[in-house]
């Protein structure tokens, strides 16, 4: 998606340990028509897929989710990185964060996410796979069928994508980096 591998190039700072800051514009402060064309690119790549449902984690995930999930009419469900006492049906799993380098229990109900759901997973990043791995393993435990992965940045020098594309799931990302070496943002 060449807007968004411009504004990336603008407006993306690299930080030590391959962490790629885009706060400006995705995960803090957001700017709404990259997201709408974020949404309606994920939308446009799997419209005929089947897709029921769309999954994603919380918080950075849902932006995008939200966006793909007005275009293609479809509900929206966010795993929660705190467990409510008040959530109903339970399903849980253990995710390790990249960026804040520890485990959270996230949380799901098995209220929104069930057999017969083909869900489309969206996140901000795909770096290590861990979230998505998280998200899996709940689908799983859910029964549901996962139909893709959609991901604003994959980051292909770590090794999140291979994992996911050599289990045989689809993974659409709309921009890739092959490198931030010293500091630069190589994009593939
Ligand atoms: P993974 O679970 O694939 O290792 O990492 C993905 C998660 O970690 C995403 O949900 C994202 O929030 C965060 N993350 C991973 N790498 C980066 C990065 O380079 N920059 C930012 N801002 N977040 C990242």
């Amino acid at each position: 998606m060449e807007l968004l591998k411009r504004r990336i190039l603008e407006c993306g700072r690299c930080f030590d340990g391959g962490i790629l800051k885009v706060d400006s514009f995705i995960n803090h402060q957001m700017d709404p028509d990259l997201m709408s064309n974020i949404g309606k690119e994920f939308a446009e790549r799997y419209k005929d897929a089947g897709v029921n449902k769309i999954v994603t984690i919380e918080a950075s995930g849902i932006a995008p989710a939200i966006m793909a999930g007005a275009i293609m009419h479809l509900p929206v469900v966010f795993v929660k990185k705190k467990q409510p006492k008040t959530m109903e049906n339970m399903l849980t799993t253990t995710v390790h964060s990249f960026t804040k380098d520890r485990d959270y229990t996230v949380c799901i109900s098995g209220d929104y996410l069930t057999a017969d759901d083909r869900i489309l997973i969206i996140d901000d990043f795909l770096a290590y796979g861990n979230a998505a791995f998280g998200i899996l393993d709940l689908a799983n435990k859910a029964g549901a069928t996962v139909v893709g992965f959609g991901f604003i940045i994959e980051k292909s020098f770590q090794n999140g994508g291979t994992k996911l594309r050599d289990l045989g799931y689809r993974v659409e990302s709309l921009a890739e980096i092959a490198s931030l070496d010293n500091c630069t943002i190589v994009l593939k």
